[in-house]
């Protein structure tokens, strides 16, 4: 029997290469010097994709008309066009859950590197200053409270660590959770008028672009922290600038960029920043378990069986193994 043809479109953990060979023939796009013949040429054979942090747009779809399932190794997953590949009947699965620890605890860190001035200090030990001066003393964690943006997976996991350092959390969201104790706020003005640190951990997309602008910025105040681990789309990157620059807030932890892997230069030559290239979920065992998941829903769909993690917008069982 002929092995599927799968479509991998960016270098992966090595565990995925080696689970799949037995079962697929692996094509390598992101390695073919022409990715338009090679689109050409296996393209109508391909039945699923696999990728880390999938970038899937309708027309790429378009050239693979016998696409089932785009298995993705990421939660988030706003570069996939989940409208055109619900349409074609194509299932999306993404990886939750395996990273929401590992990011959390990515999140308090850039919380505290970013109140506490960590990289600023330690650069201050590197560099010889600490024989001539003693460091500033800086913001602090204690007597704030911290506001979610996106109370999901992710935010609970962050609010439960907020938790454990004494500070109270409130959150903002579409829909208030039942399941949930923290205070809610429907308007996200309000709720950054009532806390005086921001954390962003929503999905990207057209629905939460810059969900996080002046407006926002101007209600968290002089003494507020703004952290994003969410997607860099989620902020107005301008505004935020502006914001950092005019001391409209004080601090800002970020780990999610707009226009990735560029960085505003004015964000990096700010004082009042702490920045992280994409790293929240960048563990070697966390990467693997994400690897891991994202083939298994590979392997489960080729096999006939459903998929493990569909994303809510090409849910099992409408989207059908051809
Ligand atoms: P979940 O789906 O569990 O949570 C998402 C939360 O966002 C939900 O509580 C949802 O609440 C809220 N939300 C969705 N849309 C909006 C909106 N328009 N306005 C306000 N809130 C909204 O996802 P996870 O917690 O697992 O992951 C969250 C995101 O974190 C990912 O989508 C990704 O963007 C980001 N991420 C970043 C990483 C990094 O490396 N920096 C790593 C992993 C994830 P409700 O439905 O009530 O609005």
């Amino acid at each position: 029997m002929t092995k599927p043809d799968i479509l991998m479109l960016n270098p992966m953990r090595p565990l995925v290469e080696t689970a799949l060979a037995p079962h697929v023939t692996l094509h390598r796009y992101w390695d073919a010097p022409d990715k338009d013949a090679l689109l050409t040429a296996i393209g109508p054979r391909i039945r699923g994709i696999v990728a880390f942090v999938a970038s899937v747009p309708r027309d790429l779809m378009e050239r693979l008309p016998a696409l089932e399932i785009v298995a993705s190794a990421a939660v988030g997953y706003d570069g996939v066009d989940v409208k055109a590949a619900a349409e074609r009947g194509v299932v999306v699965t993404n990886t939750p859950d395996v990273l929401t620890d590992e990011v959390a605890d990515l999140a308090l860190g850039l919380l505290l590197a970013t109140v506490r001035e960590i990289p600023r200090a330690e650069k201050h030990v590197r560099d010889g200053s600490w024989s001539k001066s003693h460091y500033p003393l800086t913001a602090t964690l204690r007597g704030r409270k911290v506001g979610i943006v996106g109370l999901g997976r992710i935010g609970r996991a962050i609010a439960k660590r907020i938790e454990g350092f004494g500070v109270p959390v409130s959150y903002h969201g579409r829909r208030q959770q039942t399941d949930a104790d923290y205070p809610y706020f429907a308007s996200l003005i309000e709720m950054a008028k009532a806390v005086d640190v921001l954390i962003a951990v929503t999905p990207g997309g057209a629905e939460t672009r810059h969900l996080i602008g002046k407006e926002v910025l101007e209600a968290l105040g002089p003494n507020g922290i703004f952290v994003n681990v969410a997607r860099g789309s989620v902020v107005d990157e301008q505004a935020l600038i502006q914001a950092l620059k005019n001391r409209t807030i004080l601090a800002a932890g970020l780990d999610v960029f707009e226009n990735e892997p560029h960085v505003p230069p004015e964000l990096i030559a700010l004082e009042n920043t702490v920045l992280l290239p994409h790293v929240a979920s960048a563990s070697a065992r966390t990467r693997d378990a994400m690897a891991q998941l994202a083939v298994d829903n590979l392997l489960a769909w080729l096999s006939g069986k459903p998929p493990l993690t569909p994303v809510p917008e090409t849910p099992w069982p409408q989207q059908r193994p051809r």
